[in-house]
């Protein structure tokens, strides 16, 4: 058999397997009557009960009935009192405002910093030059950043050749 019959072999093949599918699945209302049915089983081994709350016309949430796996943990970690299971929520710093700025203790006249506090994707930083005992503010986020004079100077480590 020659490449064109066996791709045209192939196609009736697939064509009768699609045309199964369609007949036996997607427009078989006796297919869809026997997966319902399965489906409320399924849902009533796990949860006592259920038939009759689905007869009265209720949902049953996937937390009452999905207990295996990740999911399953997911929803028993939530039900428990753990509202973020996978640690992803990240935590919460206030904004180092004028009542609780950023301290920078320094040996010089005065710092440039760049802010820290401000949005993860800008294109840019905010560069900041604080005076020694003086307050800078970033203008775009509101960060404060206080430098202050070293309170222990004989801890910081000096080049001896310079
Ligand atoms: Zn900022």
């Amino acid at each position: 058999m020659n490449s064109l019959g066996r791709g045209l072999m192939e196609l009736v093949k697939e064509t009768t397997k699609m045309s199964q599918v369609i007949v036996t699945k997607m427009i078989n209302p006796f297919y869809w009557r026997q997966a319902n049915k399965d489906y409320k089983m399924m849902v009533e081994k796990k949860v006592p009960g259920a038939l009759e709350r689905m007869e009265k016309g209720e949902l049953i949430p996937e937390w009452e009935y999905v207990t295996e796996g990740k999911l399953g943990w997911e929803y028993r970690q939530v039900l428990a009192g753990n509202p973020d299971p996978w640690c992803v929520e990240g935590n919460f710093y206030p904004r180092a405002d004028h009542t609780r700025p950023h301290i920078l203790y320094t040996m010089e006249d005065y710092r440039v910093v760049g802010c820290v506090d401000c949005m993860d994707d800008q294109h840019y930083i905010n560069y900041l030059l604080i005076n020694v005992n003086e307050m800078g503010r970033c203008k775009d986020c509101g960060s404060c950043y206080v430098c202050l004079p070293h309170p222990e100077p004989d801890l910081i480590w000096v080049d001896p050749h310079h």
